[in-house]
């Protein structure tokens, strides 16, 4: 089956069965302890996993809430970000479009677990729904076409940002804008796509309080993913476990007439297909 790896309670779980109501098993135990109880060791075993997720019956995985669930990557190494990578979301922000991937840092002390809570710190918080890449196998110069090869899984995710912060000054800071506290949702698990034929064209939106902001296929991205690995390989070493957010849509409160921000008590849920939905309410 497909290998999904979650967090509970700080140990790998493989999130088996119909993830509608997903089951869990825990890494550590059903590999006698020959694999590492922490998420974060997992990253550079993913081949070992994938061969034993195969193995795996379902019916013997303990039911699991996803509420329960944190951060399935808590740890990485590095984290990226790519920005105004759809062309329509360009636009909306008024923005040309970069000449090669316009990549940025989210920084790791705002990642948040997939039902974690926004904190509405500003009255320009905005969502950003993303596909984000784990990585799995790290290294330097990464072949493009070898480039899924270095891709653990993906995650849906949020790159929550705070506009006002990110827009204060010329030029704009991404980063810090785009790493307050809590405002890196991603999950609910790590999926492994290698064998999914539509890795690089899948459904990713999300709803404020069930009303639809923004929806389109991956395929729209400018950068793809395998270009994203290689391009950022070239620069930087990429090591297991690391995180790289790809550029959200068109459809973001910043772009929209009149401008529409997160406020508290709103609920945003992200879906990624294939992969599955994160639901974060605002504070
Ligand atoms: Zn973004």
């Amino acid at each position: 089956m497909t290998l999904r790896l979650a967090n509970l309670k700080g140990r790998a779980q493989f999130i088996v069965g119909d993830i509608a109501s997903p089951r869990a098993i825990d890494v550590a135990t059903a590999s006698n302890n020959s694999l590492s109880a922490d998420p974060m060791q997992c990253f550079a075993h993913w081949d070992t996993l994938k061969k034993l997720a195969a193995t795996l019956d379902a019916s013997t995985g303990a039911p699991v809430a996803i509420a329960d669930l944190s951060c399935p990557v808590p740890n990485p190494r590095q984290m990226f970000a790519v920005g105004l990578n759809y062309r329509k979301h360009a636009a909306e922000m008024g923005s040309p479009l970069p000449p090669l991937p316009l990549v940025f840092a989210k920084f790791q002390s705002s990642l948040n677990t997939p039902t974690g809570n926004i904190e509405i710190l500003s009255d320009t918080v905005d969502y950003e729904s993303e596909l984000v890449i784990i990585v799995g196998k790290g290294g330097r110069h990464i072949d493009e076409a070898a480039a899924w090869d270095h891709v653990a899984g993906l995650c849906a995710g949020q790159d929550v940002s705070d506009r006002g912060l990110q827009y204060m000054g010329t030029p704009p800071q991404f980063s810090l804008g785009k790493s307050r506290v809590g405002y890196s949702p991603i999950g609910p698990w790590v999926t492994d796509m290698s064998n999914n034929d539509k890795r690089d064209n899948l459904q990713l939106g999300c709803t404020v309080n069930g009303e639809q902001r923004q929806d389109t296929h991956t395929s729209d991205m400018i950068f793809g993913i395998a270009h994203i690995v290689a391009y950022m390989s070239t620069i930087v070493e990429l090591f297991p476990g690391d995180v790289i957010y790809t550029g959200s849509p068109f459809g973001v409160g910043h772009g929209r007439k009149p401008q529409v921000y997160l406020k508290p008590g709103d609920v945003v849920v992200t879906t990624l297909e294939g992969v599955g939905t994160i639901t974060n309410r605002c504070i």
